[in-house]
């Protein structure tokens, strides 16, 4: 079965009670197995300043649904915790943020899903709880996390 990292993320509300939760409805649902939680890291939000932390962290899981199916999944999962997504407020506050980073060593690009997620390499709250789970783990395209890990400083 393909071995697929989601990277969780939350800023608003008890934000660590809503990511256990979201690997809780992850965790139930159909072809999908839950493998490891990274640790959980406080981080100061990217682009959009002005917010609240964040709490990141990254579950590696093991999926035998196809890619489009688990995000879509990831999705469900956002709206059941209480997600809205407002028009054109783009990196705003959330209380859930369910990323599909990797889906084995696929690469897609389209409409609606990119894998490996477009942003990955560049974002130290992703690559960093990545890393403590898998450091030689490869991003198609773009090397190991370790490596992608110290080229950012
Ligand atoms: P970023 O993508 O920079 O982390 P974001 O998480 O705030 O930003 P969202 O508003 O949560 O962005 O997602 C926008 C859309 O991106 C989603 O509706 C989803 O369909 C699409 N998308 C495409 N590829 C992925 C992926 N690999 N993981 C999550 N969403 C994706
Ligand atoms: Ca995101
Ligand atoms: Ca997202």
């Amino acid at each position: 079965m393909p071995r697929a990292y989601v990277g969780l993320g939350a800023n608003l509300g008890p934000r660590e009670a809503t990511i256990l939760r979201a690997v809780d409805l992850i965790a139930a649902v159909p072809g999908v197995e839950v493998l490891e939680l990274s640790s959980l890291t406080e981080t100061e939000p990217v682009g959009v300043t002005g917010q609240p932390d964040f709490l990141n962290g990254v579950l590696a899981l093991e999926t035998s649904l196809p890619a489009r199916e688990l995000l879509d999944a990831l999705l469900g999962v956002e709206r059941e915790l209480g997600r809205v997504r407002e028009e054109g407020e783009r990196w705003g506050p959330r209380v859930i943020d369910l990323d599909l980073l990797l889906y084995g060593d696929e690469v897609v690009d389209e409409p609606g899903l990119t894998v490996p997620h477009p942003r990955l390499h560049e974002r130290r709250f992703a690559l960093e709880p990545l890393a403590e789970l898998e450091p030689d783990l490869e991003i198609p395209g773009r090397g190991p996390v370790s490596v992608l890990l110290a080229e950012l400083h």
